[in-house]
Formats: structure tokens, C-alpha cells, sequence
């Protein structure tokens, strides 16, 4: 299997995994036990995916259906959810729930995820004996993630703990002989030492590609320990950073050399009633400037302040339709998307459905928002094709 991202032509690159490629900048679906939330594969259908990667927090499949139940059955996890052409990535950390409590958790020897039966510990063999037994096809070694202003200490047995685990991951990978891609995690928090440091010692090891974590934690600091990490990553892997990162982050990230991102934003935002809506091109910007109602130019009002902080709130990217403001509203959700939400409902519709708890809301705004964030990936790549990278930064820093 191949993790290398290679130039194909300008700057739009590509990497392949299980004869699989992804164009990069690119999104790799957030799935829930195998399953793209709220949606069917019939709902999946309409949602112009280019690739087929899906990302897997373990959490989502350690007790349902478990080590016992895939034993028995005998078979990969992609037969048993009937996706056998899915490239699966097993990871320890659900980056939709994002515990800021979980690093305290965390031990010497495993890390903690959150089943349904509560919490359980997760050493680097339990973590390989899932992969191997579910057939996961990418490793992602478990690491520990700290938030931003932990003690030095603390950051230091971040360091120490996500190194060990990688180790030991590589070194079950080496005695069972398995054919499968590790990805080595980079953690250390908001440490610019610990960082640096584990960044150097993860590109000295054999790993396929990158994870740089913990990049929601530290907001403050974002972009000065990504670029610390990205000036030791000196190769040509695959990078990828997962978690729920606004669209100036990803441009951000992509700016300073990160190849890979995950969707779980869109279910982020389909669960709070939420639809993305920000703008990434001139024109749509135009329109909705142009178009902009009262109602919204409130809420743009409201946004000034958060345009001036260095990391804009998520909420600045889409809108609430649990709000009552909406109640009448005959627009579609975003005007001129062409998702099949936007093109059969309209934004009361949406509300009405979320007022009434109908589990349809979800089901429309995650095919909405999958939509739009893949689309906003399409169009990053084009920018990156035509060296306009900047420009789109500056048309997500305006959006309101
Ligand atoms: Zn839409």
C-alpha cells in the first residue's frame, strides 16, 4: 500500500491507499461504526463523494459489534457493513466528540475512549487486535492528546506516551507480519519543545504518512505549532489532520502543507440543527451580499467582533435552523447549492422539521453539509491549482 503523495500536475496532488486515491487537499468521511451519520447508502448516493476513504473512531465499534461478534462472523468489517471497496481508517480518538476532560484519563499504558457501557482503556495490543481482527486497513496509532496551557509535565508524558504507543504499534505490525499502513501521531500539546521533539521523532521512525493532532485543543496557537511540525516533516507522506477545524484553519493547514482533512464538521453541524453557509467563491459572496436579508445582516453584525479574533468561531460558517427567525423562511438553505436538500426543501421546511423532532432534519442537513464542505475541498484544490490560495482565505474571512 502506498501513502506518498506524489505531484500530478500544478499543485493538485494525489496519494493512494489500497489502489484507492484521494485528490489532496481532500476530506475523508467521519463515519460512526462504519456508517456516514443519519445517512443510508441510498442518501450517500446523492452526496458526490470523490474518494473512498472513511475514517473509524474505535469508540464507535469496541463493544457494538466488538471483538467477539466480528470473531465469530469471520469475515472484514467492510463485509459486515456491506462496504467492501471502502479503504477504513481505525482510529482512537472520536474527533466529533472531542472529551476536553479525556487527556486526564488517559495512563502510562492505554489511552480512554467512551463506549456505550462507559469508559474503557485501550492499550496499543487491544488497538492492534481490533485492526487486525476487523481488518481495518490504516493504523493510527492511540496517542495522548493534551489541551492547550498543560503543565510541562504533562506535555512531556504526552510526548513520552504517544511515541511508546507507536512503537509498540510498529512493533506488533512487524512480528505479525501485517500488511497495513501506520501513521504516525504527533501530539505535545501547545509545547513549541515537545512538539518539535515529537515531530522529529515520528519522521525518524517507518511511517506511512502523518497525523498532526490535537489541533482543536490549541487554538491560540494553531498555526505556530503546525508550522513547527511541518518544518520536520520534511518528506513527501501523506499529512492529515483530523478534528472539527473552521474553513480558515483548513486553508491554514493546506497553506502550510497539510494534505488531508476529515468531514466531521458536517455532523457537527447536522446535529445542532445547523447548516453550513459560508461563501468560497467571488461570486457567491457578491450574491450574498446582494441578497442578504435584515435578519441576516443582524447576524452579521454580531459576527464583527468574532472576524477580529485570530480564530473565528465555528458558528461564523453557517446558520441555525432551529432559529424562529426561519419559520417563513421560502429560501433554500443556500441559495444556488445544488445538494438535494437544497433543491427540493426550503429553509421553514427544515425548521419546521427540527421543531417537530422529526429525525428527517438531520438526515437533510447532513446531506446539505456534506455537500457543501466536500464542495468547499473542490474548490480549495482549484485554488491551489491557480495559485489563488490567499484569495479564498480572504473571501472565508468576509463571509457573515
Ligand atoms: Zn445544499
Amino acid at each position: 500500500m502506498e501513502l506518498n503523495a506524489c505531484e500530478v500536475g500544478g499543485k493538485t496532488l494525489k496519494f493512494k491507499a489500497c489502489g484507492e486515491s484521494i485528490l489532496i487537499p481532500g476530506c475523508i468521511l467521519y463515519s460512526r461504526g462504519g456508517t456516514i451519520p443519519h445517512l443510508t447508502a441510498e442518501n450517500m448516493s446523492t452526496v458526490s463523494c470523490e474518494n473512498n476513504l472513511w475514517h473509524v473512531p474505535l469508540e464507535t465499534v469496541f463493544e457494538q459489534p466488538g471483538l467477539d461478534v466480528m470473531e465469530k462472523y469471520g469475515k472484514s468489517f467492510h463485509e459486515f457493513i456491506s462496504e467492501k471497496k471502502k479503504t477504513l481508517l481505525l482510529n482512537t480518538s472520536d474527533t466529533y466528540l472531542g472529551r476536553p476532560e479525556i487527556y486526564s484519563y488517559n495512563e502510562e499504558k492505554s489511552v480512554s475512549i467512551w463506549a456505550p457501557g462507559g469508559r474503557r482503556k485501550v492499550t496499543p495490543d487491544d488497538y492492534m487486535k481490533y485492526l487486525e481482527t476487523f481488518g481495518f486497513d490504516v493504523c493510527i496509532p492511540p496517542s495522548d492528546t493534551v489541551p492547550e496551557c498543560s503543565s510541562k509535565k504533562r506535555t512531556r508524558k504526552s510526548f513520552d506516551r504517544t511515541i511508546r504507543f507507536l512503537d509498540r504499534c510498529l512493533q506488533i505490525k512487524k512480528e505479525k507480519n501485517l500488511n497495513v499502513p501506520v501513521l504516525g501521531v504527533i501530539e505535545g500539546g501547545d509545547s513549541k519543545f515537545e512538539r518539535e521533539k515529537c515531530a522529529k521523532e515520528v519522521f525518524s521512525r517507518n511511517v506511512d504518512g502523518y497525523v498532526i493532532s490535537g489541533f482543536d485543543r490549541i487554538p491560540s496557537k494553531y498555526k505556530e505549532m503546525l508550522q513547527l511540525c511541518m518544518n520536520e516533516l520534511k518528506d513527501n507522506k501523506v499529512k492529515i489532520m483530523f478534528g472539527i477545524l473552521t474553513p480558515v484553519e483548513v486553508v491554514t493547514a493546506v497553506e502550510l502543507g497539510v494534505d488531508v482533512f476529515d468531514s466531521v464538521i458536517s455532523y457537527y453541524a447536522s446535529e445542532r440543527g445547523c447548516a453550513l453557509n459560508f461563501v468560497y467563491t467571488q461570486d457567491k459572496l457578491r450574491h450574498r451580499m446582494e441578497k442578504s436579508t435584515s435578519a441576516e445582516t443582524t447576524s452579521c453584525e454580531s459576527n464583527e467582533e468574532s472576524l477580529a479574533k485570530d480564530r473565528k468561531n465555528i458558528d461564523s460558517f453557517e446558520m441555525n435552523l432551529n432559529d424562529k427567525i426561519y419559520f417563513d423562511d421560502t429560501r433554500s438553505l443556500v441559495e444556488g447549492c445544488q445538494c438535494y436538500c437544497c433543491q427540493r426543501y426550503v429553509r421553514a421546511y427544515v425548521h419546521h422539521l427540527l421543531v417537530t423532532k422529526e429525525m428527517l432534519a438531520q438526515v437533510l442537513l447532513m446531506m446539505h453539509n456534506l455537500h457543501h464542505w466536500l464542495d468547499f475541498f473542490k474548490e480549495i484544490r482549484e485554488s491551489v491549482k491557480k495559485g489563488k490560495l490567499a484569495e479564498l482565505k480572504d473571501i472565508l474571512l468576509n463571509n457573515s
